[in-house]
């Protein structure tokens, strides 16, 4: 990993260094818009030579039904299914809590106005499933999205090599009550669940991260299309700011656990000591050596780096620079850094709260804005699967009291029929 001091850094060097999977020879985009070309003109069978394609598997038909996800979840054993549970309980409990109600404001003695929630009524979940099948992701996206109660849940995950999705999958579809998972990964599954094809229905709603394809895909149906998306949850990224009471070993294992992730995932260490970055490096080294998918984050560490800084702040300033999908702040003094926080997804606080934790099951979302996007983006919750509509209503009183402002309002528009809308009513005795 490369090494900066970051008070060498120029403001153009930071700008270079948070930057991260840009397609600047729009290469992605190229691809991506073909392939969503030709799921538009060719539905179903655009998706079943996508998997031959990509995915390397020659399907007989697109989807497993409920009968077919039973068998495969058979394979499940009781401490998987177990620890599956313990994951469910915890993201349930913490999501179940955000659908809150809110209060009636009388703004004016007769006028009211409030918010009311309702579940935006299809929605399609993609569940990343290329170097790594992520049931965790399912869980995140699912449980929020039966909370809320949206009517129709449409998933897409890639087909494995055997034609089916793995047992996990098909265990936390059932504990879903989810009872269809269509075998359509990459830019495809975008595709085809905001255009709709013969088989997949439009949905109104994209939920999930995946890799560039799938990112890019969502990015570009957004504007192109009615369908909306929950946010660019692209490569994973961990950012973690480290002083002298943090633990190498934990620092170490924090990033190679984004590493793993994927060639294009990155692992950044800002940290206030040079003895703890040595020592975390050489933990690095020695904890790569054994993971059995070294190849993978070895190639992501390659492509981080870190910082050194003269204190917590130094790093903070860095830190809400890149705005990280996840910050950990690895020292004991956490306390006096949180409200320094501008820009993260989530935040993971003190030497004992891996980001493994949040990443599976205490509770918190993991679909998150990665590439920066937490400058403006929140992870996924329940409130990204409703809308909040809002209501208002008016007594004779209300009418009187908030007539004659509107009244001068329009007239200043030159909008004399939105005028006579209140004027027609006040003079209604
Ligand atoms: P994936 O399911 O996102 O992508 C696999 C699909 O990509 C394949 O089915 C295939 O159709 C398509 N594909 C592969 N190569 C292609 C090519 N050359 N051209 C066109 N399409 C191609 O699975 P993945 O690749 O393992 O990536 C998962 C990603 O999700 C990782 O980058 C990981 O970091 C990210 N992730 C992000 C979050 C978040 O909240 N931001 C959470 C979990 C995972």
């Amino acid at each position: 990993m490369e090494t900066f001091k970051y008070s060498d850094l120029s403001k153009g060097d930071i700008t270079h260094l948070v930057q991260r999977n840009v397609d600047p020879a729009n290469e992605i985009r190229a691809l991506v818009e073909n392939v969503i070309e030709q799921v538009k003109q060719h539905g179903d069978s655009a998706l079943l030579n996508y998997a031959e394609q990509f995915d390397k598997v020659e399907l007989t038909k697109l989807y497993l039904n409920k009968a077919e996800l039973e068998e495969l979840a058979s394979a499940v054993s009781e401490d998987q299914q177990e620890a599956l549970q313990t994951a469910y309980a915890n993201i349930y409990k913490f999501h179940k809590a955000q659908l809150k109600q809110e209060d009636k404001v009388e703004t004016m003695p007769g006028v009211t106005c409030w918010r009311e929630l309702r579940a935006i009524e299809k929605v399609g979940l993609y569940i990343p499933g290329g170097t790594a099948v992520l049931p965790s992701t399912f869980l995140m996206l699912g449980i929020p999205a039966r909370i809320a109660g949206c009517n129709e849940i449409v998933v897409c995950s890639p087909p494995q090599k055997n034609g089916k999705v793995n047992a996990f999958i098909a265990y936390v579809a059932l504990m879903l009550g989810i009872d269809k998972v269509y075998l359509v990964g990459g830019s495809q599954a975008v595709a085809a669940m905001a255009y709709g094809t013969e088989s997949i229905t439009k949905v109104d709603k994209i939920f999930g991260p995946g890799n560039q394809f799938v990112t890019k895909a969502k990015t570009i149906i957004q504007s192109t299309t009615t369908t909306a998306i929950d946010m660019p949850a692209g490569p994973s990224e961990v950012l973690v700011i480290a002083d002298n009471t943090a633990k190498p070993a934990y620092v170490a294992a924090d990033l190679l656990a984004q590493a793993e992730h994927g060639v294009d995932s990155q692992s950044i260490l800002v940290c206030t000591s040079e003895t703890i970055v040595q020592q975390t490096l050489a933990e690095v080294e020695k904890q790569l050596a054994v993971l059995p998918r070294a190849e993978i984050a070895k190639q992501a560490i390659d492509n981080s780096y870190v910082i050194i800084t003269q204190n917590l702040d130094e790093a903070m300033d860095f830190s809400n620079q890149y705005a990280p999908e996840h910050l950990i702040l690895a020292t004991t003094n956490w306390q006096q850094l949180t409200a320094k926080i501008i820009n993260a997804g989530s935040v993971f606080l003190g030497n004992l709260t891996p980001e493994s934790a949040g990443d599976y099951a205490s509770g918190t979302n993991h679909t998150l804005p990665t590439s920066s996007y937490a400058r403006a983006y929140s992870g996924v919750s329940v409130d990204s699967f409703v809308k909040k509509i809002t209501f208002q209503y008016l007594t004779e009183e209300g009418i009187q009291n908030i007539g004659p402002s509107v009244e001068i309002l329009a007239e200043m528009e030159g909008l004399h029929a939105h005028r006579n809308a209140v004027t027609v009513r006040m003079n209604n005795k």
